[in-house]
């Protein structure tokens, strides 16, 4: 199949050729046609997917074949879980319209409102939002939805991990109900199921990816370890080759700067993303690794929502993450758009529980192997008793885990099989695990 045969405007064409794009990938062959024809669409899709072009591809083409507005109604409005991912559509729709005239605008927290403003009275045709600014301009007034024709819901699953349904409901109750809906998922948990059922009309189906699958091209390996050895474990896989860019992850915030610090110390060039650093740190951090200024890039969970780098080659899980699921979207960074990839587990023996999760839902596909010199003293245990972190569990040994509990969720049985839709994680990534929040969501967080 080649893009040609989607019926895309040739101005269109000319930009996917400048990308180097060849041809559709599964996910845009699916919705191309059926967004072009005017369904709303339900996409069970991973970033990876080439799912951004996807949505934004055949947009661009009914935006442009409409005409130029720019009038202060957008007529495309783009939600989405984090500021990254917000900015990385508006780089994507920039690239594929970048000969057509069409505009965009990034409406997302941590930065000055009065851009935003100016940008939306000048006018722009599709606005990128994440859900917590974009309420801040509804309630001033300065955002004015009654155009929306396109509505597309990116990371759906994530928006409500993240505790955003209430906010999207209420930008769903400003839109005009005649419009087009668009929402992309992971996977298609009962709860964006429901939400698709109460916002959406008809929508066909598409399905590219099994829910909880990783890339094929990625081999992965766990190298056991004592919590205590771990620094020094990273550091020896980092020496491997000094000059592959790495995405390390951290459980908390606080770990992912002790991490950063310990490496610097020790000539790493390294820098953290997580939701405590200033939009323009993280920006900072990010271009300073897509350009290779710094090698390693430490991220908690939700930050690293919505990276998008080329052929990463490498992702560290320097601590396994307490939901199994994430372990796959963390995975998601790399093995990308056919590139191949690798995914180092370092796993101290209180993770042993995480490690039984992730291999249940990936059916087995991790090989456990020791690395010499680093052989743990207590090995890893992989039966129905094994060990987990447990909330608030103080590791003194462990420079990292010894602050793990503030973001650790509520443990038990029910953990490995979390749904979706459960409020721990806020947006902020402010600590998240504590029941009283578990039983009452709290509002969304502005992205
Ligand atoms: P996404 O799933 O939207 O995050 O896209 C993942 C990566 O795939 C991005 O780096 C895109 O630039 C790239 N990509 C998207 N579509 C294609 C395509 N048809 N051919 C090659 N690469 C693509």
């Amino acid at each position: 199949m080649s893009f040609e045969s989607l019926g895309l405007a040739p101005a269109l064409l000319r930009a996917l050729a400048d990308q180097g794009y060849a041809e559709p990938t599964p996910v845009q062959a699916g919705a191309i046609p059926l967004v072009l024809a005017g369904h709303d669409l339900l996409a069970a899709a991973q970033t990876g997917t080439g799912k951004t072009a996807a949505f934004a591809l055949p947009l661009l083409h009914k935006l442009s074949s409409a005409g130029p507005a720019m009038t202060r109604r957008p007529r495309a409005l783009v939600l989405t879980p984090t500021r990254e991912l917000a900015a990385q559509i508006l780089d994507n729709a920039q690239a594929y319209g970048k000969h057509l005239r069409i505009s965009a605008a990034t409406i997302f927290g941590g930065v000055g409102m009065g851009p935003q403003i100016n940008a939306l009275r000048r006018g722009v045709d599709i606005v990128i939002a994440t859900p917590g600014r974009l309420i801040d301009h509804m309630q001033q007034r300065t955002v004015d939805l009654s155009g929306v024709e396109t509505l597309v819901l990116d990371e759906a699953d994530r928006m409500l991990d993240m505790g955003f349904l209430p906010a999207l409901k209420r930008i769903l109750g400003a839109l005009p109900k005649q419009r087009q809906t668009l929402l992309f998922s992971a996977t298609f948990a009962p709860e964006i199921k429901a939400l698709a059922l109460q916002f959406m009309r008809e929508p066909r189906e598409v399905t590219v990816t099994p829910p909880n699958t990783v890339a094929a091209l990625v081999s992965h390996h766990v190298h056991p370890v004592d919590a205590s050895r771990k620094r020094d474990l990273l550091l020896h896989v980092l020496s491997q080759d000094s000059r592959r860019q790495t995405l390390v992850f951290s459980r908390t915030k606080h770990g992912a700067d002790k991490l950063v610090t310990f490496l610097n110390a020790s000539g790493v060039r390294a820098a953290a993303i997580h939701g405590n650093k200033s939009q323009n740190a993280r920006t900072k951090a990010l271009a300073d690794f897509k350009s290779g200024r710094i090698t390693v890039l430490v991220a908690t969970d939700i930050a690293a929502r919505g990276i998008d780098i080329d052929q990463l080659p490498m992702v560290i899980n320097f601590d396994l993450p307490m939901v199994a699921e994430d372990y796959v979207h963390r995975i998601g960074r790399t093995g990308r758009a056919g590139s191949e990839g690798m995914a180092v587990s370092l796993v101290s023996h209180e993770e042993s529980g995480l490690l039984r999760d992730i291999r249940k839902l990936l059916k087995d596909e991790i090989a456990v192997s020791d690395m010499t010199g680093f052989e743990p003293s207590t090995p890893l245990r992989l039966d129905a008793g094994a060990p987990r972190p447990k909330q608030g569990q103080r590791q003194p040994r462990s420079p990292q885990r010894a602050q793990g509990g503030q973001q650790q969720r509520s443990q038990g049985s029910s953990q490995a099989h979390r749904p979706h839709g459960h409020a721990q994680k806020s947006g902020g990534e402010h600590a998240a695990g504590n029941r009283k929040r578990h039983r009452r969501p709290r509002p969304a967080a502005k992205a």
